[in-house]
């Protein structure tokens, strides 16, 4: 129903830049989350207790969760003593910040994190509403309910590596000789994490290889390719979403995310871009895949 909606990660991306932009530096006053316990990955209370009196350092992203780094918030004359020159001793780098811990929101399939007035009508589903310190409010809905709201103390992992930070040689490393399916090995979190079922759709596309052929029959020369159409495919998808992004941050509306145009996702029966042959869809792993039969082997 939401295939071209659901967030992958140039969309988590461009949303964390976008909430970046517009919470780092601001505190959280207090927070209230509502009945459904479906979203809490942590219990209500410590969530609440981990996010309240907390500054925002920063949003970044992880994977395709929305990772906020926080810590404790200080008064102004706390801070301003903290920082005279002399003052007691100076924190060694590795130190975490005082109160450190971070607040995980992973959007799922219809999750949003809306960044508004206190005055903006509360949409349904609404989950959790953070008061901040500049008088707007963060709020997380998610009608469908596969979104996640969690809290960690020292540090998040959520595992894999950065399909955009791996080398070419790592990332070689992570599927040769796998006996498994390309697509099944680019979708599998525990390898790259944050690439979903339509970035791998398109990157395959690009590097000319079939989502079913098992990983240990394609040669090192092709993986080369297919690390190159990956970062491509989810670069450009990157710099796409970032023109859009008050769109999805600020708005309670229903718009889908701006998305690359798809050369093989969704185009069942239409023909190929480049050899004019009608784009296959075959099913694998539940997940629908979509390829050409002339440019993938
Ligand atoms: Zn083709």
């Amino acid at each position: 129903m939401y295939p071209d909606s659901v967030p992958e990660l140039p969309e988590v991306e461009t949303i964390a830049r976008g909430l970046d932009k517009r919470v780092a530096g601001d505190a959280i006053e207090s927070v209230w989350i509502g009945s459904r316990k479906q979203p809490l990955k942590s219990p209500a209370g410590v969530i609440a207790s981990t996010l309240e009196g907390k500054r925002i350092v920063r949003v970044h992203r992880a994977g395709k969760h929305i990772v906020f780094d926080l810590e404790a918030a200080e008064s102004k004359a706390v801070a301003a003593k903290k920082s005279k020159p002399g003052s007691g001793v100076k924190k060694r780098q590795s130190e975490p910040p005082r109160g450190a811990a971070q607040w995980v929101v992973h959007l799922g399939m219809t999750g949003r994190m809306v960044n508004c007035e206190p005055a903006a009508e509360i949409a349904k589903h609404t989950h959790l509403i953070a008061k901040l310190g500049s008088g707007r409010e963060l709020r997380f809905v998610d009608p469908r309910m596969f979104g996640k709201l969690s809290v960690h103390r020292g540090g998040f992992d959520p595992g894999g590596v950065e399909p955009l930070e791996v080398t070419e040689e790592r990332f070689v490393e992570l599927f040769r000789g796998r006996k498994t399916p390309i697509k099944s090995a680019l979708l599998n979190q525990k390898l790259l994490r944050g690439v979903g079922n339509i970035y791998a759709d398109e990157s395959l596309f690009r590097a000319g290889i079939r989502p079913r052929r098992r990983a240990a029959t394609i040669t090192r020369e092709q993986l080369g390719r297919l690390f190159h159409a990956v970062q491509e495919v989810l670069r450009e998808a990157i710099a796409l979403g970032g023109s859009s992004v008050s769109d999805y941050v600020n708005s309670d509306g229903e718009e889908g995310f701006f998305q690359l145009q798809h050369r093989v996702y969704g185009r069942e029966g239409e023909p190929c871009l480049v050899c004019k042959t009608e784009i296959c869809r075959v099913v694998l792993a539940g997940r629908s895949s979509h390829y050409c039969q002339k440019c993938q082997k």
